[in-house]
């Protein structure tokens, strides 16, 4: 980085480690052979996807034979959701997810619903949590699908897989997760959840972007979402992203690893912000819950604010957080998270979302904490509503 900025948005996107570069440079390079060829350029690049498939399935306790490498995680979301439904239109058409999930799975669904599928979209708690009885109320015989992410990216609420996994198992329905946050900061087996189908990315854990895998369960019917050549054998068509490949299977191997001894650090930079900030900054509240959450991800919703100001004037301090407004498609509408777990309009837009990665340190929580409060401040001066609040009249 040319200007010194103290990153605080892993959960959007990390950088490539040197580890994983490392291993990835020579099959940009000398080692550039096309998968598919038989020569001996063209065998090693196929034997290092062989291995990043081994090293991808051994972090989540699946067979190599079930990991498929995507374009990145929206499309392994993608395939799992619109491969389930249209292969399995015979049984039914109904489909159950979540409120919260990424848009890669909410507008798969929403595409899926313009074509005559039926998606039932379940509420989440104050703390961003679903509820397994839920999940089975919603259930009826045409159900085909039930997708429900691992861990949200927004407020970091980690949900219950495995109860869900053993309803959806029980009744013989395919489980699909989206476990690209939680890939490399929780412990994941395939077997133990009853997860059938689960997507990844590489990116988020200091591997490539561009980059994604499915893990698709021997037996589960699902159709192919590339239509090509042979390659993922004959399900998802197109020459290898050999290098990313090779990046992805890097980069879970090094964060399944070292998940533990990460986890124990993030987890002290997390739990010091959160009582740090709510102590020093009042009309403050955390977002997901205290506990079920990832071990790197605060978020808060600060009242009197907009989220949109805060991180301009953040920026201005070298610091990069996100806020919970979908800045991404140019709106400036709140995050639909936010408003799942049941925050009002105006509260959710005054939110921040701070995620931590291997390389934070508690200074660069010192240096938040020296200019968070009073920039949360600065922005609530502005405030006519602010105004009202310290002149002691009621909020309303
Ligand atoms: C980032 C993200 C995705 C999309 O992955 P890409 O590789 O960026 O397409 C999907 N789901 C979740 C939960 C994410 O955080």
């Amino acid at each position: 980085m040319d200007r010194k900025t103290i990153y605080f948005d892993h959960a959007a996107t990390t950088p490539v480690s040197s580890e994983v570069l490392e291993k990835m440079l020579p099959y940009l390079k000398g080692n550039f052979g096309n998968p598919s060829s038989i020569y001996f350029l063209g065998r090693e690049s196929k034997k290092a996807i062989e291995e990043a498939r081994e090293k991808v399935a051994n972090a989540i306790g699946a067979n190599p034979r079930e990991i498929f490498f995507t374009g990145s995680g929206t499309e392994a979301d993608n395939w799992a959701i619109k491969g389930v439904a249209y292969s399995n239109r015979n049984k039914g058409n109904h489909i159950i997810t979540t409120s919260i999930e990424h848009h890669a799975v909410l507008h798969a669904c929403h595409y899926l619903e313009s074509d005559g599928f039926e998606v039932t979209y379940l509420p989440v708690d104050e703390n961003g949590l679903v509820s397994p009885e839920d999940v089975l109320k919603e259930i009826k015989p045409g159900t085909i699908l039930i997708s429900v992410m691992f861990a949200n990216n927004e407020i970091g609420t980690i949900q219950p897989i495995k109860e869900i996994g053993k309803i959806a198992k029980d009744r013989g329905i395919i489980f699909h997760t989206d476990a690209v946050q939680a890939v490399g900061s929780v412990p994941i087996d395939v077997n133990d959840l009853n997860v059938d189908l689960l997507s990844m990315s590489a990116h988020k854990l200091y591997g490539p972007k561009g980059v994604g895998a499915l893990y698709i369960r021997k037996g589960v019917k699902i159709s192919s979402f590339i239509h090509g050549g042979a390659q993922e054998r004959g399900r998802r068509a197109s020459t290898e992203n050999v290098a990313g490949i090779v990046g992805l299977g890097e980069a879970i191997k090094i964060a399944t690893e070292n998940m533990e001894e990460n986890n124990k650090k993030l987890m002290s930079l997390r739990d010091r912000t959160i009582e740090e900030v709510l102590e020093k900054i009042p009309y403050t509240r955390l977002n997901g819950d205290r506990y079920k959450r990832l071990p790197g991800n605060v978020n808060f919703s600060f009242e009197f604010i907009e989220g949109e100001s805060l991180l301009l004037m953040l920026d201005m301090k070298g610091i990069a957080a996100s806020s919970g407004s979908a800045c991404t498609s140019g709106s400036l509408d709140p995050s639909h998270v936010l408003l799942a777990i049941g925050l009002p309009h105006e509260i959710a837009h005054g939110s921040l979302r701070i995620t931590f990665g291997k390389d934070n340190t508690h200074e660069d929580i010192d240096a938040l904490m020296d200019v968070l409060p009073e920039i949360v401040g600065r922005l609530r001066e502005m405030s006519p509503l602010y105004e009202k609040v310290k002149r002691g009249n009621q909020y309303v």
